[in-house]
């Protein structure tokens, strides 16, 4: 019998920004639209949510939102999230609380992943040590301290590991310091592999192409971690999904529909 029951993807907003972020050296004045996902898995055991989007204030109060999105030093312009698409209403949606969701897991501490972990006081979140590290270091303009400064149930980890028996982390290095993926096994369908933003778009999975934006401009060691994904996605016919790609995303949006 498998632990994991369901299996969400969420929209929680967009982001509009020149295509080079998601691919380095590649779509020079070129305009994307990118989804902010998260990801809901309900097991045997409880719930888990991977990324929690981005901090609805800091887009929603114009004050917050010039503090901290519309300023030169920062460069991707703000992002859009309808009241409808934050998380709490999104799973209430479902007919669930924020209480409901027991792991919260960080793929990394970016404003578009970790600005939501103020509505989740409740649960254990979990993020790699050098994620923290490099988080607490502002490493790179995409980290909002007050995003993870927070008195959170915090767990931090040091490897790949199993968050249930059938969903396991996976480090993937590159695009930020502790960046992980997440591998989940379903109970009908085809195991699915979240990339993150190891891979925003199928293009950095087919090409492998290194994301714009990568810890100490090490895209080597992010290239490898694509190659990491798709030799796993090889090896066990495993769908590899990458996160910010808005054409990818709309084939696989069900929402409140769920795989399973
Ligand atoms: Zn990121």
């Amino acid at each position: 019998m498998t632990q994991v029951k369901k299996f969400w993807p969420i929209l929680t907003g967009r982001h509009t920004y020149e295509k080079t972020l998601s691919t380095r050296g590649r779509g020079q004045g070129e305009i994307i639209k990118a989804p902010i996902l998260a990801y809901l898995i309900e097991t045997s055991q409880g719930r888990v949510l991977f990324d929690v989007g981005c901090d609805y204030q800091k887009i929603s109060q114009p004050k917050q939102r010039e503090l901290y999105y519309e300023h030169e030093g920062f460069p991707f312009g703000p992002p859009e999230m309808s009241e409808e698409e934050r998380l709490p209403n999104r799973l209430q949606a479902l007919g669930l609380k924020t209480e409901d969701v027991d792991v919260v897991f960080c793929s990394h501490l970016h404003f578009d992943h970790a600005g939501g972990l103020c509505e989740f006081c409740h649960a254990e979140v979990h993020v790699h040590t050098l994620e923290m590290q490099a988080a607490k270091e502002s490493a790179d303009e995409a980290y909002f301290a007050s995003d993870f400064d927070l008195p959170l149930n915090w767990t931090l980890q040091t490897g790949e590991y199993d968050l249930a028996p059938e969903i396991s982390a996976i480090e993937t290095p590159g695009h930020t310091a502790g960046h992980m993926s997440m591998l989940v096994e379903l109970p009908k369908g085809k195991p699915i592999l979240l990339a993150g933003d190891a891979a925003d778009l199928m293009e950095n999975i087919n090409d492998e192409i290194a994301p714009g934006l990568c810890w100490q401009d090490n895209d080597l060691m992010a290239v490898e971690s694509i190659r990491k994904l798709k030799t796993i996605s090889k090896q066990a016919q495993v769908q590899l999904w990458p996160n910010h790609d808005w054409a990818f995303f709309q084939k696989h949006n069900v929402f409140p529909g769920y795989f399973e």
